[in-house]
């Protein structure tokens, strides 16, 4: 009876839309995905509407990118109300990466990189835009060869086309999801490369940790299970499916549905996912 829990859709930066990746988990006979596009909860309804009357749970959630003294640390919010200061806030982060992917096609102008915004944007719906619908665009342009390539030469931190954004503190997006009635969560922590983060986040009200995720080989994951068990956090694990080539297929890192019953009952918005107007 698996659970994946951190799944992207082309609300943010996955290839699939939301109805499509709801498709996919039925066709794998997923009992339940949580949808945590980066930053915006656009792709939930969606999926909410193409999951409803199936056999496939719908959990609601979003990934917030933060930072942390130059650390990029992702914080999963399952389960948030969606009341208007919540939305609000979202929307505010979108306008920001949008201002960042201009000033990204500005930097990469100077380079002689010729790209347009316009371009960037045809890399994606509605949802929120990221470095990875610019590497996309140049992809698509001829100017790199792969996405990889892109982010290696132009777009990682570094990078002559970096630009950093203003980004959530993570304990700050702990508080903000709780302030919604959600459940924080750490994404991925092996990828942060400071455990020393997670104690602090748990301070803040960090309430559950991704045990499971693509990234951690078995020495990471029993890392983790035990900061869990030592701080009493939730275990939760996804695949992280964007779609696409470099990343994990959809349900390729499940937990049980035993992880699903668990956020339920943390979070404050009891409708679950029936709260989404
Ligand atoms: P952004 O939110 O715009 O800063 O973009 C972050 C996203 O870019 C991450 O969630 C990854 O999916 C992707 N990403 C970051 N670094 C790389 C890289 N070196 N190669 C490919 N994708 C990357
Ligand atoms: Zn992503
Ligand atoms: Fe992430
Ligand atoms: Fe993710």
């Amino acid at each position: 009876m698996p659970a994946d829990l951190h799944v992207h859709t082309s609300a943010s930066d996955g290839s699939f839309s939301p109805t499509e990746v709801v498709r996919q988990a039925l066709a794998l006979g997923l009992q339940a995905i949580a949808i945590t596009d980066h930053d915006t909860v656009a792709g939930v309804e969606e999926a909410r509407q193409a999951a409803a009357g199936s056999s496939l749970e719908l959990v609601p959630g979003v990934e917030l990118s933060c930072e942390d003294k130059e650390r990029d640390i992702h914080i999963l919010g399952y389960y948030p109300r969606f009341e208007a200061a919540f939305l609000a806030r979202l929307d505010e982060l979108a306008c920001a990466r949008r201002e960042r992917i201009a000033r990204i096609v500005t930097k990469l102008k100077a380079l002689g990189i010729d790209i347009d915004f316009a371009d960037v944007e045809a890399q994606t719906g509605t949802g929120t835009l990221g470095r990875p619908h610019v590497a996309a665009a140049l992809v698509a342009a001829g100017l790199a060869g792969s996405v990889q390539d892109a982010f290696a030469r132009f777009l990682t931190r570094g990078a002559p086309a970096y630009v950093p954004q203003p980004k959530f503190h993570p304990a700050e997006a702990v508080g903000f999801i709780l302030q919604c009635g959600g459940v924080p969560v750490l994404a991925h922590p092996g990828l942060i490369g400071d455990d020393t983060v997670i104690s602090k986040l748990v301070a803040a009200g960090l309430a559950g940790i991704e045990v499971y995720h693509p990234d951690h080989d078995r020495a990471a994951q029993s890392r983790y299970l035990a900061v869990a068990r030592g701080h009493g956090l939730v275990v939760t694990g996804g695949s992280d499916f964007h779609g696409g080539g470099h990343h994990a297929p959809l349900g390729e890192v499940t937990v049980s549905n035993d992880a699903v019953q668990a956020l339920r009952l943390l979070c404050k918005s009891k409708k679950g996912p029936s709260n989404i107007k």
